[in-house]
C-alpha cells in the first residue's frame, strides 16, 4: 500500500500506470482505520449451546455445565458428526459476518474434534474457508481444548497422541500456523501444555495458549517457548506481568467470555499495560462463552469494563492484534508496504467506534486493495 498525502500519491508510478482501474471512495466525514484483526476465534463448530446458556441464566458455573455433560464437549459430539464442507460453510459465514463488522485477519482454531481425523478436518474446513474469503486467515491448532470422552482419565494418553501424532501430521501437511493448549483446572495442566509446546516447536510451529482464565498460573516455563501471546489472563500474580514484559508476549484479553459468563469481573488491562505488555484485544468466538463476533463491541467492553482508551481499544484490536499473530510486518496499520486492509466506518470521531456499543458503524472494507464490502450493498 502506498500512504501519504494525495499529491505524492498520485505521482506514484504504479498508480498513474493504473489510473483508470482505480476506485475512489469518498471517506470524508468518516473514519478511515487499518482493517481490525480478530486474534482468537473458535469458528469451527456446529450448532449454538442454547442448553448450557438457559442452565447458566438459572445459576450453573462453567465448570458444572462441564460436569453435566454440556460444555465443549457438547460441540465436540456435534463437529464429529458434521462434514468437511458443512464446517467450511459455517466457517465462512463467520468469517462474511466477521468482515462487516470491520475485521479483515483471523485467527482461527481448531479444538472441537480432538480425535486426529477430526481436529484435520476441522482445519480443513478453516483452509477452505479461508480459501473463499478475501482476507487473511491464520489457523491454530488447539486439539489440547478439552480431554475427549474416550481418553477419560488417561489425560497423559491424550497428550501423548497430540504430540506424538496429531502435530506431526498437521505439521506436514502444513494446516496451521500454531498450536494452542487450555491450561486451566479441569483441562491441562502446565506440565502437559510444556509438553504441547514441546512438540509444536519440535515441529516448527507457533505456541500459544489459554491461560489464567478461572485460576492463576505460572507463567515463566510458557514464557520460555516464545508464545506469539498468552489469552485470557484473568487472574495473573503480578510478578508474572513484569516477567511477560520482558519477554515480548502479547496478552489477548477476551472480554467478551467475561460478558458472556455473566462474570462481574473483567481482565485487569491497565495492570498490563502500565507494566508494558502488548494488550491485544479479541472476540473469542465460540459457541459456549463467546457468541459474538463485533470487534467494535469487544473494543467497547474494554473501554467500558476494563478502563481501556478508546485509543488503546484500537490499537489492541489492530496493530497489537497482528504481533499477537506475529504478522505485524504487513498487518495492523495503515503505512507504505503494508497490505491494504483497511475498515472505513460512519462516525465522525474514532472514539464513536467502542461509544455506539453494539451497534456496528462499519461501511467499507478494502482487502488488499480490493474494495471487499459495503454497507449500502449488503
Ligand atoms: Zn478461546
Amino acid at each position: 500500500m502506498a500512504a501519504g498525502p494525495q499529491r505524492e500519491i498520485l505521482r506514484d508510478p504504479w498508480l498513474k500506470k493504473q489510473k483508470r482501474k482505480l476506485l475512489e471512495i469518498d471517506c470524508r466525514g468518516r473514519v478511515v482505520l487499518p482493517g481490525l484483526i480478530d486474534s482468537h476465534t473458535h469458528p469451527v463448530f456446529a450448532a449454538p449451546r442454547l442448553v448450557d446458556f438457559e442452565k447458566r441464566i438459572s445459576g450453573a458455573s462453567y465448570q458444572e455445565i462441564a460436569s453435566a455433560g454440556g460444555g465443549i464437549r457438547s460441540s465436540v459430539a456435534a463437529v464429529r458428526k458434521a462434514t468437511r464442507g458443512e464446517l467450511a460453510e459455517r466457517v465462512l459465514l463467520a468469517l462474511n459476518a466477521m468482515m462487516a463488522h470491520g475485521t479483515t485477519t483471523v485467527e482461527a482454531k481448531s479444538g472441537y474434534g480432538l480425535t486426529t481425523k477430526d481436529e484435520i478436518k476441522s482445519l480443513q474446513a478453516i483452509h477452505d474457508a479461508a480459501a473463499q474469503w478475501p482476507g487473511t486467515v491464520a489457523a491454530t491448532l488447539l486439539a489440547a481444548h478439552v480431554v475427549p470422552p474416550e481418553f477419560a482419565g488417561k489425560d497423559d494418553e491424550y497428550i501423548e497422541t497430540i504430540c506424538r501424532e496429531i502435530i506431526p501430521r498437521v505439521a506436514r501437511a502444513k494446516l496451521a500456523s500454531f498450536v494452542d493448549v487450555f491450561c486451566e483446572r479441569g483441562a491441562f495442566t502446565l506440565a502437559q501444555s510444556e509438553k504441547v509446546f514441546s512438540a509444536a516447536r519440535s515441529h516448527g510451529l507457533g505456541t500459544r495458549a489459554h491461560v489464567c482464565q478461572f485460576t492463576p498460573s505460572k507463567l515463566d516455563s510458557l514464557l520460555s517457548f516464545q508464545p506469539a501471546s498468552l489469552d485470557h489472563m484473568d487472574c495473573v500474580a503480578s510478578e508474572e506481568i513484569s516477567a511477560l514484559a520482558e519477554n515480548g508476549t502479547v496478552a489477548t484479553l477476551l472480554p467478551g467470555a467475561n460478558y458472556f459468563l455473566g462474570h462481574h469481573d473483567y481482565p485487569d488491562a491497565r495492570r498490563f499495560i502500565d507494566s508494558g505488555v502488548a494488550v491485544a484485544l479479541a472476540s473469542d468466538y465460540n459457541p459456549g462463552t463467546s457468541p459474538t463476533l463485533s470487534m467494535p463491541f469487544v473494543m467497547s467492553l474494554a473501554c467500558t469494563h476494563m478502563k481501556m482508551s478508546p485509543e488503546e481499544a484500537i490499537a489492541a484490536g489492530t496493530v497489537n492484534a497482528a504481533c499477537a499473530l506475529r504478522l505485524h510486518g504487513r498487518k495492523g496499520s495503515i503505512e507504505p508496504g503494508k497490505d491494504a486492509d483497511i475498515a472505513v466506518w460512519d462516525v465522525q470521531d474514532y472514539r464513536e467506534i467502542a461509544y455506539w456499543f453494539a451497534w456496528n458503524r462499519c461501511s467499507e472494507v478494502v482487502i488488499a486493495g480490493q474494495h471487499v464490502w459495503s454497507s449500502t450493498r449488503s
